[in-house]
């Protein structure tokens, strides 16, 4: 079952375990999980927007009946994995503290996302892209009614699911979710499956200490917050990607490099096939923010225009 398609919906990954695929995962299309307990469904994730959480919503309904869902958990505070939190209202939602906070302090409104960078920049065209596929009518935030930090063990059902804040790594407030009977991992953005991750909290080292916390759970199957199902060889592979970035982008502020040349740079190795290998420089920007901040002089718009000027996929 580790080796569901890769295609839009629900597929099975392991006994009550379930994954939902928003294909080919690049910005914002992200998965969601979703586990049944006894009479109770566990959703992981809410999707980006009002039309995806409802189509979710209604697949937690084909397994569990209507008021199945009774507990979601958000992994952390980027919109494509809480927006849809509106169509779950009526469950409990869990988050990190650190993930509620940075759910209340929003970037970008979804709503005025068509209006996000400069008129001609690569910015305002990729805001434009995501406001044509994703759907905000009649959106609203809906915020965690429950926090926590480091372990925290959810009773369903009966039975025990396990959450663990890893961040701040990829968010300020990631989490996965631990499913020890059925050896699955909701890994959220700790894992973008066989596509570049990208670092916009940081530590990078904190977000390879968070590889090896799932990779110590030894799961079977591994859902990641974007991509196909994976097992820990996957795991690894983003923690390679990770250690050598990291270790690059020391060298280059021990040196003194200057940011960008510091990402022109960088050979991501057998790495480099990856789509999206430009969000190497928001992540290579995170390390230097983290040894000399001195040395970015790169507002968060400036660092996505040179992300989004390089992608090509
Ligand atoms: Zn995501």
């Amino acid at each position: 079952m580790a080796s569901a398609p890769f295609s839009r919906g629900l597929h099975e990954v392991a006994p009550s375990c379930w994954a939902w695929f928003e294909p080919p995962g690049s910005w914002g299309l992200s998965n969601s999980g979703l586990v049944r307990i006894g009479d109770e469904v566990l959703v992981i994730d809410t999707q980006n927007d009002v039309g995806r959480a409802r189509a979710v919503r209604a697949a937690a309904t084909d397994l569990g009946g209507p008021d199945a869902v009774t507990t979601v958990v958000n992994t952390h505070e980027d919109g494509d994995h809480w927006f849809g939190n509106m169509i779950f209202d009526d469950a409990r939602i869990v988050a990190t503290t650190a993930a509620a906070d940075g759910m209340r302090t929003l970037r970008v409104d979804p709503r005025r996302l068509a209006d996000v960078g400069d008129e001609g920049t690569a910015l305002r065209r990729w805001s434009r892209w995501r406001a044509s596929i994703y759907d905000y009518e009649g959106w609203r935030p809906v915020y965690p009614t429950e926090t926590f930090e480091g372990a925290h063990t959810l009773k369903l059902g009966g039975a025990a699911v396990e959450l663990r804040a890893v961040g701040p790594a990829h968010t300020g407030g990631d989490a996965i979710v631990h499913i020890p009977e059925a050896g699955v991992v909701y890994a959220g953005d700790i894992l973008f499956h066989r596509s570049t991750p990208i670092v916009w909290a940081g530590p990078v080292s904190n977000y390879v200490a968070a590889c090896d916390v799932i990779l110590s759970l030894d799961p079977a199957v591994i859902v990641p917050g974007h991509g196909p199902v994976a097992g820990t060889s996957g795991v690894r592979e983003t923690r390679n990607y990770l250690s050598r970035l990291l270790e690059h982008a020391t060298r280059c502020v021990e040196a003194g490099t200057p940011l960008e040349q510091a990402y022109r740079s960088f050979d991501p190795g057998e790495y480099r096939l990856w789509s999206h290998a430009s969000r190497a420089f928001q992540s290579i920007r995170a390390v230097y923010a983290e040894l000399r901040p001195d040395l970015v002089g790169l507002s968060w718009q400036d660092a996505m225009e040179i992300v989004l000027a390089d992608d090509a996929s």
